[in-house]
């Protein structure tokens, strides 16, 4: 037997007490297994409400499957077939330079923020968010979770991309000058202080390295070969790319972008290539699928069928993901105040 067969005979014989997560993200190989595919909170909700399902495999980064734990019905236990699939944004807000930060937009404007944090992020940080009034966000709900800040008048302390936070604001209808990028490699954040005092929302200086690759160049290429094109990219794209193609969008938004639009559509795609490759294999001779630039997760591509197999042949405890009990009530927290919105 092969490995695809013997992962298929495993999930016959667990039948509902297993459920297997795939993150659009990952290779079709992986996904050709997964229960469920879907960007990462919303596969999360879903594992939780599969109150059936005892074990939990999550094939997308380590962010995820903590949010999966976190939102786990205590009998459940949360498994990734490569515990090594970081995610390098969500590891560049560490909580000693947030909390050096947080101190000094204290100092500057004592009680007047609220921390923002993007689900892409370590569980520890949604807990320093959630214990100060914070709240988490999607790509896909993150307007909504900004304009609940600023309807309480406050301010927005955004971790941990500053992509994601820019391009959000600008979409509010704020000037530029409303944001400053807080760069924690530099003393201070290399913020001077009035700029500080005036800004509507600080940013992290933190993205991710799949979607900083796209650039304003390559949207002007794409126009010239092709004029009819329609451009689509993720928001954790940098600012001048947003703003040039015709629409930005979280993966769940890109894909119903894609469904929406007219047959013989061309559209080109700025984000993970799994999922550009995988739109264009599922629309061809109908809509063409192009990716912007081919542009890939080495940390989703951890994950193989192999791994998972390995996994499931023999559960060992060092794949299981759990989060701290120092720290999950105020992630809850933070996660919490975002469902209710
Ligand atoms: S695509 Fe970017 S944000 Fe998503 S896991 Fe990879 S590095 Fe992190």
């Amino acid at each position: 037997m092969n490995v695809a067969s013997q992962i298929d005979a495993f999930r016959r014989e667990w039948g509902a007490r297993l459920i297997i997560l795939g993150h659009h993200y990952q290779t079709s190989e992986v996904l050709a297994h997964a229960d469920v595919i879907g960007d990462s909170l919303e596969l999360s909700r879903k594992a939780a409400a599969a109150r059936e399902a005892e074990r939990i495999v999550f094939c997308g980064v380590h962010f995820m499957a903590e949010s999966a734990a976190l939102l786990a019905a205590p009998q459940q236990q949360v498994y990734m077939p490569d515990v090594q699939a970081g995610c390098p944004m969500a590891e560049m807000a560490d909580l000693p330079r947030v909390s050096a930060a947080w101190d000094v937009l204290n100092r500057i404007d004592p009680g007047n923020w609220i921390p923002v944090v993007y689900v892409n992020s370590q569980a520890d940080l949604k807990a320093f968010c959630g214990n100060r009034g914070g709240i988490t966000c999607t790509s896909s709900n993150a307007r909504k979770v900004l304009q609940w800040v600023l309807d309480q008048n406050r301010r927005i302390f955004f971790l941990p991309d500053e992509h994601l936070g820019t391009n959000t604001l600008h979409d509010m209808g704020f000037p530029d000058e409303a944001v400053v990028v807080y760069d924690p490699r530099q003393s201070g954040g290399a913020v001077p202080e009035a700029a500080l005092r005036n800004c509507r929302m600080v940013a992290w200086k933190g993205f991710c390295r799949v979607h900083t690759l796209f650039t304003s160049e390559q949207v002007r290429e794409v126009r010239r070969l092709h004029p009819a094109a329609r451009v689509i990219v993720h928001p954790e794209s940098p600012k001048e790319v947003a703003r040039l193609a015709d629409a930005h969008g979280s993966t769940a938004q890109i894909i119903d972008y894609v469904r929406a639009a007219p047959e013989g559509s061309i559209i080109v795609i700025g984000t993970e290539r799994h999922l550009v490759e995988r739109l264009a294999e599922e629309y061809r001779g109908r809509k063409t699928i192009l990716t912007l630039w081919p542009s890939g997760c080495a940390n989703m591509a951890r994950t193989n069928p192999t791994k998972l197999f390995d996994l499931l042949s023999t559960w060992p405890e060092r794949n299981r993901i759990a989060v701290s009990s120092d720290v999950a009530p105020d992630a809850r927290l933070a996660l919490d105040r975002m469902m209710r919105l």
